[in-house]
């Protein structure tokens, strides 16, 4: 299989996809080795952890070249390869912690003779379906707490962004207790559908439509499913927002990674007293923000990993234009030197009916909505399939906190946006279509990888089939 590299446009890297005995095998292997793994104390999977974490570091130069030309972009592979040993520390501190919080011993019955227990059971194998726009992060997100609660990981990253993997299994050849329970395969959709046949439990982050199948796929092999997918975040700009500052957040929010991210703003609500300013003010800084071609390392957006997705926006624009919006700065996909392109996107007079207010852009396209009463602007904002997160910004948080209430998204910002990117530790769902299952952040991104077993420990004599005699309940 042929790989397409973002900023040339070249074929020129390729994978071998797993077939399905090869997924079949590989699932065997982790399996026999995880009740092992799940058996050790959770210190000494923590210290197994971190000594991944340093393997990690010491072959960070190596993955961040490869992840550089996966994504088309540096700053934000050193970003992505820099955060994981962050998380791996994170996850070691807290867990020992978590675990004992739910799991409590000998807690008394509601029965005054019981008492009961919690043991936490992991789920065996767990398995892991990645997309291309973090491919790094969003490969190992939830593959980390599973493997510190004792599953066995099985991961597939997307078969767009591949190339990191041969360096990021380096790093985890030199943790051989590791390499024992965690593989991490390369394929397509067809890889993706028999690794959901061969686990126990499934994180897929993508869109909604395979999402759906991915769900699907997990109802018949009677595994849940954790799903994370799309959405169109919309930001509201209160009156009492200061528009300049509130302009520069906004773009910031939805351009930065190109706007290829899940929480990126990509509906602005705007009050009309600061409508104008604001807009100007988006205007012209959109105007400053630079593209790192030709040279990588300057600029702040990258070219489209997937090329497909310019493709879909300047259709979303096209069609936009032709219903009467204004294109306001930008709005050209460009190809230079073989890579996709799109500058911010500044767009006023759109209508809900349009495409790029209704559905997910993916890039750094910024609609803007001016509006008259706060209750319309909740109102447009909540009208959408989507329910992942949302912004507001306002004079205080208080009246933005007041107003963020009234949204139905798993992840409000307040005076700020797109925090999930920052915020590990705050639990969020996904509201709607935007996702399913439990909170990947906060301390549910663990304890979701276990089963509870309930030790319930009689301290009486235990009943007789005779207390249930029919004598004993009958009337009269
Ligand atoms: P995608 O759904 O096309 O693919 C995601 C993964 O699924 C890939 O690894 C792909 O090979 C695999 N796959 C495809 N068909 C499959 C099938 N039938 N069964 C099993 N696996 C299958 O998504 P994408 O285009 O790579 O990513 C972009 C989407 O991801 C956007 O919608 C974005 O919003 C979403 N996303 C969500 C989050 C979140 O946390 N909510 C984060 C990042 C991206």
């Amino acid at each position: 299989m042929k790989v397409r590299n973002p900023r040339t446009g070249e074929f020129d890297y390729e994978i071998r996809p797993i077939d399905a005995a090869g997924v079949a095998a590989a699932a065997a292997r982790l399996r026999g080795n995880q009740p092992h793994w799940a058996a050790l104390p959770i210190d000494e999977r923590c210290a197994i952890m971190l000594r991944w974490a340093d393997e990690i570091e010491k072959h960070a130069g190596a993955i961040v070249e490869q992840l550089t030309i996966d994504t088309g972009r540096a700053g934000i592979a050193a970003i992505e390869v820099g955060g994981v040993p962050g998380t791996i520390r994170r996850w070691a501190a807290q867990a020992s912690g978590i675990i004992d919080r739910h799991s409590p011993a000998n807690i008394q019955s509601s029965n005054p003779t019981i008492m009961n227990s919690t043991r936490l059971v992991p789920f065996p194998l767990f398995g892991a379906i990645a997309p291309w726009n973090f491919p790094m992060t969003l490969s190992l997100i939830d593959a980390i707490p599973a493997l510190f609660a004792g599953c066995a990981a099985l991961i597939k990253p997307s078969e767009i962004t591949p190339r990191f993997v041969e360096p990021l299994r380096a790093s985890i050849a030199d943790v051989p207790e590791l390499a024992q329970v965690l593989e991490i395969i390369v394929g397509d959709a067809a890889t993706g559908q028999v690794l959901v046949a061969n686990v126990d439990y499934v994180c897929f982050t993508g869109s909604v439509a395979t999402g759906r199948k991915v769900a699907v796929a997990a109802a018949e092999a009677f595994i849940p499913a954790n799903l994370e997918l799309g959405g169109k975040d919309p930001m509201i700009i209160l009156a009492s927002a200061d528009p300049v500052e509130a302009a520069k957040t906004a773009l910031r929010a939805s351009v930065l990674a190109t706007g290829q991210a899940c929480q990126s703003i990509e509906r602005l609500y705007v009050a009309r007293p600061i409508y104008s300013v604001f807009l100007d003010t988006l205007v012209a800084e959109a105007d400053k923000v630079r593209l790192n071609y030709p040279d990588i390392n300057q600029g702040e957006i990258g070219p489209f990993i997937f090329a497909p997705q310019g493709q879909k926006i300047a259709e979303q624009i096209a069609e936009a234009k032709e219903k009467g919006a204004r294109i306001l700065t930008g709005g050209t996909v460009e190809v230079l030197g073989g890579g996709t392109y799109l500058r911010p996107t500044v767009i006023a007079d759109v209508t809900p009916d349009m495409a790029v207010v209704r559905d997910e852009s993916f890039g750094p396209v910024l609609p803007v909505i001016p509006f008259d009463h706060v209750e319309d602007a909740i109102a447009q904002a909540n009208d959408s399939i989507y329910g992942l997160s949302a912004a507001i910004l306002a004079g205080t948080s208080e009246e933005a906190e007041a107003v963020g209430a009234r949204l139905e998204a798993g992840a409000i910002s307040i005076n700020d946006g797109s925090m999930t990117a920052m915020v590990w530790d705050a639990e969020n769902s996904s509201f709607k279509m935007s996702g399913m299952g439990p909170s990947r952040m906060g301390e549910s991104g663990l304890t979701r990888f276990f089963r509870k077993q309930a030790f319930m420990r009689q301290t009486a004599e235990p009943a007789r089939i005779q207390d249930f005699a029919e004598e004993k309940f009958a009337q009269g």
